[in-house]
Order: C-alpha cells, then sequence, then structure tokens
C-alpha cells in the first residue's frame, strides 16, 4: 500500500464509471485470424497482424537460430557494445528496401517515434501534427519543447493556416518546421493525403515526417507502403518511420531516410541511445521477415479481395463504414456503451473484435475496429457477417 493508494483507486473507479474501463484479453494461442483467449477459441479480427506472419514458422525459426547463434539479450545500448552485426544487416536492408541512404532501428514504434519527433525539432521550432496521428507521434511532439498544434485531420488547408501562424509569429528562418503524419491512420483505416501535405512542406520550406505502421508490407508494390502507393518519394517525404509489430509479424521498428539524418538520430535520440538494444534474434527474425513480406503478393491480394468482400457485405447490412480502404475497417458506433454491447453479443458468438473506445479515439466516435488479414477465409468473413446481423436483430447495432 503507498499513500497514493486511495488517489489510484478513485482514478479507476471513475474510469469504470464512465463505462471506459478496459481488460487485457489472455491469449493462449499464437497470433492469427483463429485464437483462444480466455480459454477459449475465438475468431479474431483483431489484431494487426495483416499478413499472418506473426505466428509464421519461417519466420519463428530465423529467431531460433539466431537465438542459438547469438543468445537472446542485446546486453548494451548501441552505443556501447549491443549492436549487433544482424541490427546491421538489417538496418541495411531496409535502406534498401526503402530507397534510402540508411536506417536506424529501435526496439519498438513507440520509442521510434518518441525519437523522431523529439529530437528532429525542439525549443523555437514548429511541429505539426494530424488530429489523429498516433499517441507516440503526439507524445514525441509534445516531448520536443518545439511549438506544438495539430490541425484537421488529413487536412492540408488546415495545416497550411497552422503553419501561416507559426511563420508569422517565428519569423527566424532558422526555426524549422516538422510535419508528422500516420500513413495509414490507424484507428480510421484512411490513407494520408502526402501529396497535398508535401505540397505545403515544399511551400513552407518544412520537413514532412511519415510514420507508416500500417502501410508497410501492406500496400504498395511488393509491400514498399503509402509512398510506393502514392508514388511519394524521398524528396516529398524526408522522413520514414516503420514498424515490425504489423504486417511483420515480430516487433520493434526503423526511421529510414539520409545518412545526415540517422547518424544525427544516432548521436542524439535518447530514446535511441539510453536503451538497450532489440534482441539480436529479433533482428535476425525481422530479416527473414523482410524476405517474406516482399514476396508476398499472393498474401496481399487476398487481403484485397477480403477488404472488398467486407465492404460489400457490410454495405448490405447497412452498417457505418469509414472511408478506408485498407485492412482497418471500422465500424462507427458513437456511444463507449453500445460498442461494447456490440462487441460483447459477437464474442458470445465466438468472434472477437476490438471496441475502441476515448480515449484512444475522440469522444462520442466509439467504434468498432475490424482489422482483416490475408489468412481470413470467405467462410470466416460470412461468420462475422451473421455475427453482425444477429447484434444488429438485437439492436446493438
Ligand atoms: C502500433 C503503432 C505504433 C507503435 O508501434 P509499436 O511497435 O507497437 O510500439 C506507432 N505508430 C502507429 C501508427 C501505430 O499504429
Amino acid at each position: 500500500m503507498s499513500q497514493f493508494d486511495n488517489y489510484w483507486r478513485a482514478q479507476l473507479e471513475q474510469r469504470a464509471g464512465d463505462g471506459l474501463l478496459r481488460q487485457r484479453p489472455l491469449l493462449g494461442s499464437k497470433q492469427g485470424v483463429q485464437v483462444v483467449i480466455n480459454g477459449d477459441p475465438i475468431l479474431s479480427f483483431a489484431s494487426n497482424d495483416y499478413l499472418g506472419f506473426a505466428g509464421d514458422a519461417r519466420i519463428a525459426k530465423a529467431a531460433a537460430v539466431a537465438a542459438e547463434t547469438h543468445g537472446v539479450g542485446g546486453g548494451a545500448s548501441h552505443l556501447v557494445v549491443g549492436h549487433h552485426i544482424e541490427h546491421q544487416r538489417l538496418e541495411d536492408e531496409l535502406a534498401a528496401f526503402t530507397g534510402r541512404q540508411k536506417a536506424l532501428v529501435f526496439s519498438s514504434g513507440y520509442m521510434a517515434n518518441l525519437a523522431v519527433v523529439s529530437t528532429l525539432v525542439g525549443a523555437g521550432d514548429g511541429v505539426f501534427e494530424d488530429k489523429l496521428n498516433h499517441a507516440s507521434l503526439i507524445d514525441g511532439g509534445l516531448l520536443s519543447g518545439a511549438r506544438f498544434q495539430r490541425y484537421l485531420h488529413n487536412d492540408a488547408v488546415s495545416l497550411q493556416s497552422h503553419v501561416d501562424r507559426f511563420s508569422k509569429r517565428n519569423p527566424d528562418t532558422s526555426s524549422r518546421k516538422l510535419v508528422v503524419t500516420d500513413g495509414v491512420f490507424s484507428m480510421d483505416g484512411d490513407i494520408a493525403d502526402l501529396a497535398s501535405l508535401s505540397t505545403v512542406c515544399n511551400t513552407e520550406r518544412a520537413v514532412l515526417a511519415v510514420d507508416d505502421a500500417h502501410g508497410l508490407g501492406v500496400v504498395g508494390r511488393q509491400g514498399r507502403g503509402t509512398l510506393d502507393l502514392l508514388n511519394m518519394s524521398e524528396e516529398h517525404v524526408p522522413v520514414l518511420v516503420g514498424t515490425f509489430g504489423k504486417a511483420f509479424g515480430t516487433a520493434g521498428a526503423f526511421v529510414a531516410g539520409s545518412a545526415a539524418m540517422i547518424d544525427y538520430l544516432e548521436q542524439f535520440a535518447r530514446p535511441y541511445i539510453y536503451t538497450t538494444s532489440m534482441p539480436p534474434m529479433l533482428a535476425a527474425a525481422t530479416r527473414r521477415s523482410l524476405k517474406l513480406i516482399q514476396e508476398a503478393d499472393d498474401r496481399r491480394e487476398r487481403l484485397n479481395r477480403n477488404i472488398e468482400y467486407f465492404r460489400d457485405g457490410a454495405d448490405s447490412l447497412s452498417l457505418k463504414l469509414m472511408a478506408s480502404n485498407t485492412a482497418i475497417q471500422p465500424i462507427m458506433i458513437g456511444e463507449s456503451a453500445s460498442a461494447m454491447s456490440v462487441s460483447s453479443c459477437l464474442k458470445e458468438q465466438g468472434i472477437l473484435v476490438g471496441a475502441i473506445r476515448p480515449p484512444t479515439v475522440p469522444k462520442n466516435t466509439a467504434r468498432l475496429r475490424i482489422t482483416l488479414s490475408s489468412e481470413h477465409s470467405i467462410e470466416m468473413l460470412d461468420r462475422l457477417f451473421d455475427g453482425l446481423a444477429i447484434a444488429k436483430q438485437e439492436n446493438y447495432l
């Protein structure tokens, strides 16, 4: 017991009273479309394992072989003695994959984003973020000490007006401006209008940073991500972040860009410097995954088939879909309690769909976040439709 326990208890009770208390479903199997949660088998539409690589035996084998050879622990931070040859190879391969001079590997996407945004700008600079950016990008902006502003979702006109205001107040041309956006938005599934954002950046001498956690591996040629899909080069988007916890099916993240930027981050990014390196076996597993991703056109085709099939089926049920053509297919509900009701109704039918509530999404925009995988069969999607139809009959939807 600490003297703060009463305060913590009260906060938890309030959160429970608001219907916003969250549970951790207990996963008793490997990740995939068919999992065991709290001891029961369930059909899952809730993970970010878009290509079914999280439980892939070839990637597990690469990890096991590397663990045998190199052990498990990184043992030190990169700048001390934790930078392993497997990390270096992964960075070289990621640089080639993204067509950039260099890449830098992190243990998680949260840390990569914290490092990038908080290190590339500082006091006297401006950082401009989409309202719906991932929490890690927002936190990086707050930590940076730069003037932090959020523009309307995917709205280059709103960005422009924020930048204008900043420039008026800060005529000093040495102040840097960083514009930060998700590539594919994690809770809405829509894709950033990178062309328009990049036009604003060009005229305003701002630098555009894209976090493509949900695009890499999934969209673009050979899974090269949102930039490839939208024909955006490094000139348009100098700062590219990718993560391994989603389509790659492993864990960790990277930043790719010019040698100057990566060298700078290596020296100055505190979330990079003051942490133990990712286990080398994980770097080895991710290298295997990077190869598989590039050869996974068949999986991407199946995923796209599933996206189309899902949207058609949801349309027939008159469900409120969002403007997404990616693997993230939210159904907008509104009230948190209603989203929970649909989610539990589905769970009773052996179907797992996440109910996403504030503070993860804005107030009154609670939603079901359905994520599709290449490994879902048409029969599985039909089961989901049956479940949603029942939730509808019961007036939960
Ligand atoms: C998941 C996610 C992250 C965080 O990555 P982790 O490796 O899970 O820490 C960052 N950005 C976006 C957009 C994400 O969806």
